[in-house]
């Protein structure tokens, strides 16, 4: 029987084993199916306090993993295939074993949407990017795309429009999907250039790093190239909630739904990082819920006579 299972690798999950480790709780993380989170899908990573000279996203992950391991976190593999949140203890299958648990912690995060383009996925943290806040500043002076039609594609137009020198603004309809008033700004942005409605065929990366983008118009069929050395997928994320469905509270978007920090409508399950967060999505912030998360299940032991 364990104290506390913690579902996902990433900044939240490892934050809050560091956590619950150090209340002596010896937590068992669920890997998951993306070991490491977001931030193993980086490359540097500058704005995580404590690191002056900024610091890679894996690198950073394997830190906060040993950091869990040396408390006493143990680590298992394998993405979660059920969950049984009707009674106490509850029952998490993942890698075909069935762990019985008194508290949950649900770190399960988020992923962004990829385009599902040849080599996209190889190229990211090598022009590709689904995070402006983490990569922009790599692009100062430099033409960039951005897809999508939603607020984070004008959002992010907006934020890169700061170091780029053009940013293109690639959308597959004449309509958007953003709010009026984040079209206007993007609109008014003298160096954003709408480009619709054309899809992203083709990363042109003849020498392994980004180059331009190949797009064909929707409507007429032709095709353009246009020079970028950036590439800002912003379609969308999608957070990894299924399992819970039915289970766990959630909005329309399939969000977990937390409140008071980290708590969930099950007692004793408990929510962090970006598996509840379309808003801030950024390591510290999930790092930061994950240290809730840990808090509220100490106390939730503590208040049971478990601990
Ligand atoms: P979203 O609203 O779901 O928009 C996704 C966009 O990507 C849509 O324009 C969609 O096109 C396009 N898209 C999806 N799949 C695609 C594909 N395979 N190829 C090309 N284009 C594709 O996502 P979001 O912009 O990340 O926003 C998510 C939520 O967060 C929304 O509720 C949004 O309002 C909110 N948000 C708010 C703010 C803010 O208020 N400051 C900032 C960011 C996000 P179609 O329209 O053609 O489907």
């Amino acid at each position: 029987m364990e104290n506390v299972v913690i579902i996902g690798s990433g900044c939240a999950g490892l934050t809050a084993a560091i956590y619950a480790a150090r209340a002596n709780l010896k937590p068992m993380v669920l890997e998951g199916h993306e070991p490491g989170g977001q931030l193993s899908l980086t490359t540097h990573v500058e704005n995580f306090p404590g690191f002056p000279e900024g610091i890679l996203g894996p690198e950073l992950i394997e830190n906060m993993k040993r950091q869990a391991a040396r408390f006493g976190t143990e680590f298992k593999a394998g993405a979660v295939t059920e969950v049984d949140l009707s009674e106490r203890p509850f029952k998490i299958t993942a890698g075909g074993h069935t762990y019985h648990t008194k508290t949950l912690i649900v770190a399960a995060g988020a992923s962004a949407r990829l385009l599902g383009l040849k080599g996209e996925k190889e190229l990211i943290g090598r022009g590709v990017s689904t995070c402006a806040t983490c990569d922009g500043y790599f692009f100062r002076g430099k033409p960039i795309a951005v897809v999508g039609g939603g607020d984070s594609a004008m959002e992010e137009a907006n934020f890169l429009s700061r170091y780029a020198s053009r940013v293109f603004l690639i959308h597959r309809r004449n309509d958007f999907r953003a709010s009026k008033i984040m079209i206007d700004r993007a609109r008014a942005n003298e160096k954003v250039e709408f480009v619709t409605p054309y899809v992203v065929e083709e990363i042109l990366s003849p020498q392994g790093l980004v180059c331009g983008v190949k797009v064909r118009n929707t409507e007429l069929s032709d095709t353009r190239e246009i020079g970028v050395d950036g590439v800002f997928v912003a379609i969308g994320h999608d957070p990894n909630s299924t399992a819970f469905k039915g289970k766990l509270d959630m909005d329309s978007n399939g969000y977990l739904i937390a409140k008071h920090g980290s708590v969930s409508n099950i007692p004793g399950v408990f929510i962090a990082g970006d598996v509840q967060d379309h808003r801030y999505r950024q390591a510290v912030t999930a790092a930061g819920s994950g240290c809730m998360a840990a808090i509220d299940a100490e106390k939730f032991l503590e208040a049971h006579h478990h601990a």
